[in-house]
């Protein structure tokens, strides 16, 4: 572990953290940079990525986590492939636990995201970017004119499956209740779109392929009958998990868990900021993500070249 006090340690390597590391090395920051055991975030787990812009073509989501990677790496930015086990924000400098030793920092942009729920099963994670998704609005494209599934009663598999239908053939909505919780506006939108349709009472016990999606199999959780459904895509809505446990009781959270900012990108605590899928539960894209660790990298130099000059003057 570096000794001395950092100007800057980026919690995270997805989009946020790693365009946090770029900006930061370009404003003199040296930054140090937590990526994670599993480091380049949510687009590890994807195949084609058709909507960041700059790829004429569809460029692989582990592909753009590996350029951004070395693009920071390039500049400068110092990269630790660990976790974040423990931070403390009550102190200054701010101190920052890993499993291999404690450093201390003046700045800190956390940027480690969200985990979008599973079901939980094997195949699920086996054949992620290869018809099963957490994104309609990152992968409807691909689903044009073909069958897809979406799990999950809430709004967010309103939206997922509203969006869906102007791509796919047909939506079905499988849920494991008799009745949605999602808001009325989108239940009625839902519910009056031909090409939606439900699968009440139901839940998924298996996603069925070799390579691709060829279908589900479900669980009438009444009757326990099950069955087969052909379907090319499926999508899981059953919502998102923001990575913030190490955070807690250092920085207010919202009641999900979600990172909560005020001016800008600051957290409540001066001289944290954050960036990314792990505040914003509403856009949830590489391009938005990039953007906030760019906004964060700002208010951070601001506030380093501040702290430094307070220094210098005492
Ligand atoms: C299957 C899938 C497909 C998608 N497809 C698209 C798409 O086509 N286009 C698009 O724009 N968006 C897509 N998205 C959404 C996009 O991936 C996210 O919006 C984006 O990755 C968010 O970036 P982030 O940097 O905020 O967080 P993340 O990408 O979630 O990265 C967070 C990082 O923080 C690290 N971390 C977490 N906890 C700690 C800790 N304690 N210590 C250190 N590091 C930690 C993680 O290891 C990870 O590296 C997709 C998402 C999924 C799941």
């Amino acid at each position: 572990m570096p000794k001395g006090v950092e100007r800057l340690v980026i919690i995270g390597s997805g989009p946020a953290g790693l365009t946090a590391a770029i900006y930061g090395c370009r404003a003199d920051l040296s930054p140090l940079v937590f990526m994670g055991t599993q480091y380049g975030g949510q687009l590890m787990l994807t195949s084609e990525v058709e909507n960041f812009p700059g790829f004429r073509d569809p460029v692989m989501g582990p592909d753009l986590m590996m350029s951004m990677k070395s693009q920071a790496e390039r500049l400068g930015a110092r990269l630790v492939q660990e976790d974040v086990v423990k931070v403390n924000f009550r102190t200054r400098p701010f101190e920052i636990t890993t499993e291999s030793g404690q450093v201390s920092a003046r700045a800190v942009i956390v940027a480690t995201g969200a985990n979008p729920k599973r079901i939980g099963l094997e195949n699920e994670l086996r054949l992620m970017g290869k018809g099963v998704s957490n994104c309609a609005v990152c992968d409807a494209f691909f689903f044009r004119g073909k069958r897809v599934a979406v799990v999950g009663g809430g709004d967010t598999a309103m939206e997922e499956a509203n969006f869906l239908s102007k791509f796919a053939s047909s939506v079905q909505i499988i849920h494991r209740r008799a009745e949605l919780r999602a808001n009325a506006a989108l239940r009625r939108e839902a519910e009056s779109n031909p090409k939606i349709s439900f699968v009440w009472n139901t839940v998924v016990t298996d996603v069925l392929g070799a390579a691709k999606v060829e279908g589900v199999r479900v669980r009438n959780v009444e009757t326990g009958e099950q069955s087969t459904m052909g379907v090319d895509g499926l999508f899981v809505a059953i919502g998102h998990e923001p990575n913030t446990d190490v955070f807690r009781g250092q920085m207010e959270l919202d009641e999900k868990g979600y990172a909560k900012v005020r001016n800008g990108t600051e957290s409540s605590v001066p001289g944290v900021f954050v960036a990314g899928d792990v505040r914003d539960f509403r856009y949830r894209q590489a391009v938005t993500a990039a953007a906030e660790g760019c906004k964060a990298l700002i208010d951070a130099e601001k506030f380093v070249k501040a702290d430094l000059a307070a220094a210098a003057v005492s």
